[in-house]
């Protein structure tokens, strides 16, 4: 079989995947190699997002919220949930067999575009080739026209809290415990100690998040974190902030950790601990001596806005690369790099990309917030609108949170969407779509919005730009 390609790809994540599938379209005769292995030892094609991120973290934070709400949302419906139980083995064997189902679709994906798939450990060697370590110890060489690099990104581990997979672990191991932890400690009150916080908390478990900085969730809006924070509280999520951790022992089946809140130090015992501080570039043993592609200080593929590495036909795309560590930033810039290798004007507006974090509430936002367009000192107007006076949501019992449309203040055009409640998750994109066509507040108060639906707090949000949202004192 030929190993001569026109585009080889580093990495099935999102943004191998779609720069494969995007380039096989376009006519290019196109390789992908990956690394991973299933649950089960065989290949699974799809990068953490579909084996053990995105898709298996929202199937379990689906399951956990059904059993919520059962036992905290059904009552004021007039139902009762008595005596409701969990089989864990149910929930994380239905979460599996969703990841089952993606991974393969991954791969039939790729047979169905003629993409040519090696499973192993792909090397970047210079002169555009790449040699692949298989898994049955083998190795080949692929020579491309073009090679894209989308190798992704790993857990940070800290020094003094090693994962053992067992009592102290990342993503992977919180998505596949075998009963709930009674006491659950989570470093890192980020993106993944929120989401996975939130599914063991729902189960059952007393879980307390130690976050290092003072501030909480400081790179969304302050008010949107402000609300959130009050609402996980209420819940019983322990977020300790300020909490600056140091030391991590395992001693009889515990976890004991030492942390300092600023005053002085403190302890905490806890059954399982989830490290969620981040995530590091993968480009461990990627490139081989003299390929000329360079690493910045974070260990990051350096690229410039079109994902060129700087060598003529090498291209780097999603969590490798600068920008957020998003699948749907990997999605875009996969495509946007098939497309420019086949000489058509590929292209990722880096300004519209919208963040959504799965908690309930839901936290959603695309665009600059208050903090950044003072700092940059833009002139700025905004408009607020509550679920609580939307009829659909307080319908629905979830009159948690508000939307906020932020505009310029002379042009009117909307700078940022910033959002906390129910259903956010889909909401946003009304504030992505008017980002792209450069609309404005006026624009969005113009559009008209079916009744009743959550998506009027948007329609009121922008309104409200204007002080002129109808349900409420402006
Ligand atoms: P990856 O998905 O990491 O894929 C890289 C692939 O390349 C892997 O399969 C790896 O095995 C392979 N690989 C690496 N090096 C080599 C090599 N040298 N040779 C061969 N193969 C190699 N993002 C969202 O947008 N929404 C979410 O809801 C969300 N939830 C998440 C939940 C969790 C728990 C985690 C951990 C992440 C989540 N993310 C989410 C982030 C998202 O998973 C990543 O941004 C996304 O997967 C990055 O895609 P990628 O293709 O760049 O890399
Ligand atoms: P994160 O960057 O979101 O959060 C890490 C948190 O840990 C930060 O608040 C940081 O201040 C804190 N921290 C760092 N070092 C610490 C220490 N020593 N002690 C205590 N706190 C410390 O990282 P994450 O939660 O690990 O997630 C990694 C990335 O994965 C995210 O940034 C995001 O890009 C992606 N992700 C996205 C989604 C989503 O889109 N819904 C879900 C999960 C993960």
């Amino acid at each position: 079989m030929s190993t001569e390609f026109d585009v080889v790809v580093i990495g099935a994540g999102p943004a191998g995947y779609h720069a494969a599938i995007r380039a096989a379209q376009l006519g290019l005769k196109t390789a992908c190699i990956d690394a991973a292995l299933g649950k089960d030892g065989q290949p699974a094609l799809g990068g953490t997002c579909l084996r053990v991120g995105c898709i298996p973290s929202k199937a379990l934070l689906d399951s956990s919220r059904q059993f919520w709400n059962m036992q905290h949302l059904f009552g004021e419906h007039g139902i009762s949930a008595d005596n409701a139980k969990i089989d864990v083995g149910t929930m994380v064997g239905r979460k599996d067999k969703i990841v089952k189902q993606f991974t393969g679709g991954i791969a039939a994906l790729f047979k169905a575009n003629k993409i040519t798939p090696y499973y192993g450990f792909g090397q970047l060697q210079p002169g555009k080739r790449v040699s692949v370590k298989q898994h049955d110890g083998s190795v080949v060489e692929l020579t491309g026209k073009h090679i894209v690099i989308a190798a992704g990104s790993d857990s940070i581990e800290l020094p003094f809290a090693k994962f053992d997979g067992k009592h102290i672990v990342d993503n992977v191991g919180a998505l596949d415990f075998t009963a709930v932890p009674k006491r659950l400690g989570v470093i890192g009150a980020g993106v993944i100690g929120l989401e996975l916080g939130s599914v063991w908390k729902r189960l059952g478990a007393e879980v307390t998040i130690l976050e290092a900085l003072p501030d909480f969730l400081g790179s969304a809006d302050a008010e949107v974190a402000r609300t959130a924070l009050k609402e996980f509280k209420k819940q019983g999520l322990d977020i300790k902030l300020g909490a600056k951790v140091s030391k991590a022992e395992i001693k009889n089946g515990e976890v004991q950790l030492t942390y300092n809140d600023g005053k002085a130090d403190q302890s905490l015992v806890v059954d399982k601990l989830l490290v969620a501080v981040g995530r590091k570039a993968a480009s461990k043993g990627l490139l081989a001596e003299g390929t000329g592609v360079k690493l910045n200080d974070r260990g990051q593929i350096e690229v410039d806005d079109h994902c060129r590495t700087g060598v003529d036909g090498i291209w780097a795309v999603g969590d490798c690369v600068r920008g957020p560590m998003l699948a749907h930033k990997g999605f875009e810039e996969g495509i946007a790099v098939a497309e420019l290798i086949a000489g058509l004007p590929g292209h990722v507006n880096f300004d519209t990309i919208p963040w959504v974090i799965y908690t309930e509430p839901e936290i959603a936002w695309v665009g600059k917030t208050e903090q950044q367009l003072k700092a940059e000192g833009v002139e700025y107007k905004t408009g607020s609108f509550p679920f609580a006076a939307v009829g659909r949501a307080v319908a629905m019992g979830e009159p948690a949170g508000f939307v906020k449309v932020i505009a310029h203040a002379e042009t009117d055009r909307v700078l940022g969407m910033h959002l906390v409640g129910v259903g956010v998750s889909e909401l946003v994109h009304e504030g992505v779509l008017t980002m792209e066509f450069h609309g404005s507040a006026e624009d969005l108060a113009r559009i008209c919005h079916a009744h009743p639906t959550l998506s009027e707090a948007i329609h009121d949000a922008a309104m409200a730009v204007d002080k002129r949202a109808i349900h409420k004192v402006n």
